[in-house]
């Protein structure tokens, strides 16, 4: 089987030297346990975060060691009463091609009622992302102009189109042209405007002409100080992710926001999706409605080939992806 480790702590934007492609026996299943067959690896920008060591919200990767994120599997052989051969499960598993794991380490996934992408996506932990963030620290509510950076990506799509169905209005920030286009024509997002445009603000303040009462934080850095500076008075601001800022070497200074909290009594809180687990179950159900009934629209960007992993994850740093970035490994 084949495997990748993490060989080296990535200084900055990660290298292809950082890591290792790796062989091993094909493992047997011992009590308790099951065979998977790998079919779809998730890649994701917090993974970076647990590249380094320091301390975070989940502990660093250790060295040598093979990387862990969110995948899909086929159960191919089983020795526990809770899963058959030809399951379909989701965990918190290894980049491998094959691998055991025990049975609490996996959740059923049922491919009758969604494709089974859709559990690393849009019904998986970015839209579980999306809609807390969204719904419990940014509260929308009708015709408020809701701005969400990182928009055409797994989370911030999502994000976008429940503030839609909030009645409000969604700006969305993205790097591409055919980001803003996928945004306006597919999603019905209201405005879609480039970050890496020179007149950005110019822009931001023209698409929000009553400025900006929720700002959904995916990105960080520069964007971030722009859209701050258009906050109105009570604004509320879910800090998601701040992946401008994930390969920097040092802290980056810019200008100070407090102020512009202070002045608009405005709320900024961090958050991490596990936070909200007693709820994710309601929140599943919820977000299959809107998919079901058209007003969660999602696109995946999959590529094929355990090979391919680490372009795929690294890509996430260069806007690679349209919604979720995923990596195809073997047909079922
Ligand atoms: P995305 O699908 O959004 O992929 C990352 C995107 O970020 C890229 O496509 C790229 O799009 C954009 N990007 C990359 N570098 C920069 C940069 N320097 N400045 C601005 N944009 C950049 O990933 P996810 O939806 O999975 O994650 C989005 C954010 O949410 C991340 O910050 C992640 O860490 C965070 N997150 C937080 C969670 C939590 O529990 N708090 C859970 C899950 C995710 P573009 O072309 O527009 O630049």
């Amino acid at each position: 089987i084949q495997q990748i480790l993490l060989v080296r702590r990535p200084k900055g934007m990660p290298v292809e030297e950082d890591f290792k492609f790796d062989q091993a026996p094909m493992p047997k299943p011992v009590l308790n346990e099951v065979l998977l067959k790998t079919l779809y690896v998730s890649v994701d920008p917090y993974m970076r975060g647990r590249m380094s060591d320091r301390k975070s919200y989940v502990p660093p990767f250790q060295l040598d060691e093979v990387i862990k994120g969110g995948v899909i599997s086929e159960v191919i052989a089983s020795q526990t009463p809770e899963f058959s051969e030809g399951d379909l499960v989701i965990g918190n598993l290894g980049w491998r091609t094959y691998q055991t794991a025990h049975e609490d380490e996996l959740r059923k996934i049922d491919e009758k009622l969604a494709p089974i992408t859709t559990h690393l996506g849009v019904l998986g932990m970015p839209g579980l992302t999306a809609y807390f963030g969204l719904l419990d620290i940014g509260q929308p509510k009708v015709n408020e102009t809701v701005v969400v950076s990182g928009a055409a990506g797994a989370v911030g799509s999502v994000v976008g189109q429940i503030a839609k169905i909030k009645g409000a209005r969604a700006v969305g920030i993205a790097g591409t042209q055919e980001k803003l286009d996928f945004l306006k024509n597919d999603l019905g997002f209201d405005e879609a405007i480039n970050y890496k445009d020179g007149d950005f603000y110019e822009q931001l303040k023209q698409t929000c002409p009553n400025g900006v009462d929720v700002y959904y934080d995916n990105v960080g850095g520069e964007v971030s100080d722009a859209v701050l500076r258009m906050i109105n008075h009570g604004a509320r601001i879910p800090l998601c992710g701040q992946i401008s800022l994930y390969n920097l070497e040092k802290p980056d200074i810019g200008p100070r926001v407090q102020s512009q909290l202070l002045i608009n009594s405005a709320l900024m809180k961090g958050f991490i999706v596990s936070d909200y687990a007693k709820e994710f179950q309601e929140a599943e159900q919820i977000l299959a409605k809107w998919v079901q009934d058209g007003k969660i629209k999602y696109r995946e960007t999959i590529v094929e080939g355990f090979d391919n992993i680490i372009q795929a994850f690294l890509g996430l740093f260069e806007g690679d992806n349209i919604g979720k970035y995923l990596v195809k490994i073997a047909d079922q």
